[in-house]
């Protein structure tokens, strides 16, 4: 009897009608044979709504209650999925976080599951039993309930998968799998049916929000292949494996002929330029330093040729992170003497990501002179050897997504 970890989002089960037709999913796969454990999100955008509720109570919340509150979503899922199999003659039970032995670290907000000790799903699975399990929570060594960091229900999902040796791991959402851009946005999107952890991982840090990061950096480390398809279809969806399992499932010439997989954008980004620094050793450190100690992570990096003795630094952070970031860029700069600090949040970062860049060298430069061809100036560039990302204006997103799909031949019509 094989054991199916199966995860559903939060638009999966946003209202009764949906939550019945992932109660009878499960059921009919429970039928077919299999042990089942089902992971859910809060339904719909209830997540979103317990932040703005906080936010109208308190301008900064304790970290600690704001767990307390966003956990709240999940277990409305958890118990209304379970009443739907009941109703549907099935013997289900459902468990938070802690109750199903997920334990993580001292964290709020953006906690790391340490271990799962997974004794009581075990023992409801060999009663009969189909298991409902709460994402984006676990219980800390205080006792206390955390959550995971935003769409943590897919690292709920991995992490049990692992941690029960699940013979496969499928996650549910509102669309087919992953596919070559957003396809809410990009309708010529098309399907993947392969992506290679490294190419996944890639994709979900730079704005494709299918698959939480961190889930898939977890799926990598414990070799936990992905089926990412959607709720309100039958198609076998992507799987998500190493480069060696899709060669082996897909035939190697396929995956070598892929050269770019996906073009991702995110608009959460904010650009700061610090202008004036003195020129020497040590100043680059003392701001990253500083930035890191307060928690704000730093994507790209750009420092100016040194006239005059004094150069400029500008970097991108994350919209959250924007208050802070400022805060202390003021500090550093009156320390340095620099003339100002400037931030533009009408930024976005469009990416190229594949892993046949490695042996193709030309694709940066195809992928500049496409955004060059559609009049997109690019401000900032980083790459890694299977992505490259570009720092535009916020207006141009679309035009630069559309222009890089369609020059990378991504669209449905040019499938292989
Ligand atoms: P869930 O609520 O099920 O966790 P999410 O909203 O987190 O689902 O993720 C699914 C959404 O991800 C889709 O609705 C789609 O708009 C978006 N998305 C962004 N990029 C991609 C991509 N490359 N492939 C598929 N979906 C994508
Ligand atoms: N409900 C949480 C969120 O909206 C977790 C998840 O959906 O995976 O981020
Ligand atoms: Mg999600």
């Amino acid at each position: 009897m094989a054991l199916v970890v199966m995860k559903f989002g939060g638009s999966s089960v946003a209202d009764a009608d949906k939550m019945r037709l992932v109660a009878s999913k499960i059921a009919s796969k429970k039928k077919s044979g299999n042990k089942i454990v089902a992971v859910v999100s809060a339904p719909g955008d209830t997540t979103d709504d317990l932040l703005k509720m906080a936010e109208k109570i308190s301008p900064n919340p304790p970290a600690r209650e704001m767990d307390v509150l966003l956990s709240t979503g999940e277990m409305m899922s958890i118990a209304l999925l379970a009443m739907a199999l009941d109703a549907m003659g099935e013997s289900v039970i459902s468990l938070t976080g802690p109750q199903a032995g997920i334990f993580a670290d001292l964290q709020h907000r953006q906690a790391k599951i340490k271990k799962i000790i997974p004794h009581k799903i075990h023992k409801l699975l060999n009663k009969n039993h189909i298991v409902i399990i709460a994402g984006f929570q676990a219980s800390n060594a205080n006792g206390d309930i955390t959550t995971l960091g935003r769409g943590g229900s897919d690292l709920t999902a991995v992490a049990l998968a692992a941690a029960l040796k699940a013979d496969a791991c499928e996650i549910y959402s509102d669309v087919e799998g992953v596919f070559t851009t957003d396809p809410r946005i990009v309708k010529e999107a098309r399907k993947m049916d392969y992506l290679s952890y490294n190419e996944m991982l890639e994709m979900a840090c730079s704005g494709a929000q299918v698959l939480q990061s961190r889930s898939v950096e977890v799926a990598k480390k414990f070799n936990v292949m992905i089926n990412a398809r959607g709720t309100f279809s039958d198609d076998a969806g992507t799987i998500i494996a190493s480069e060696e399992m899709i060669k082996k499932l897909s035939g190697r010439k396929k995956m070598e002929a892929m050269i770019v997989s996906g073009i991702t954008f995110d608009k959460d980004q904010v650009k700061f330029t610090i202008v004036d620094l003195p020129d020497t050793p040590g100043v680059a450190a003392r701001i990253f330093n500083d930035l890191a100690k307060i928690n704000v992570n730093v994507d790209m990096i750009i420092q100016s040729a040194a006239v005059d003795k004094k150069n400029d630094i500008s970097f991108t952070v994350v919209e959250s992170d924007m208050k802070k970031t400022q805060i202390e860029l003021d500090k550093i700069a009156s320390e340095f003497n620099a003339t100002r600090v400037e931030c533009d949040d009408q930024v976005a970062k469009v990416s190229v990501v594949g892993v046949g860049m490695r042996t193709n060298p030309g694709v940066a430069a195809m992928a500049f002179e496409i955004l060059a061809k559609s009049g997109v100036n690019i401000e900032m560039i980083s790459t890694s050897d299977i992505k490259i990302s570009c720092v535009i204006d916020e207006v141009d997103t679309m035009k630069a997504v559309e222009a890089l799909h369609k020059g990378f031949k991504l669209s449905k019509s040019h499938k292989a």
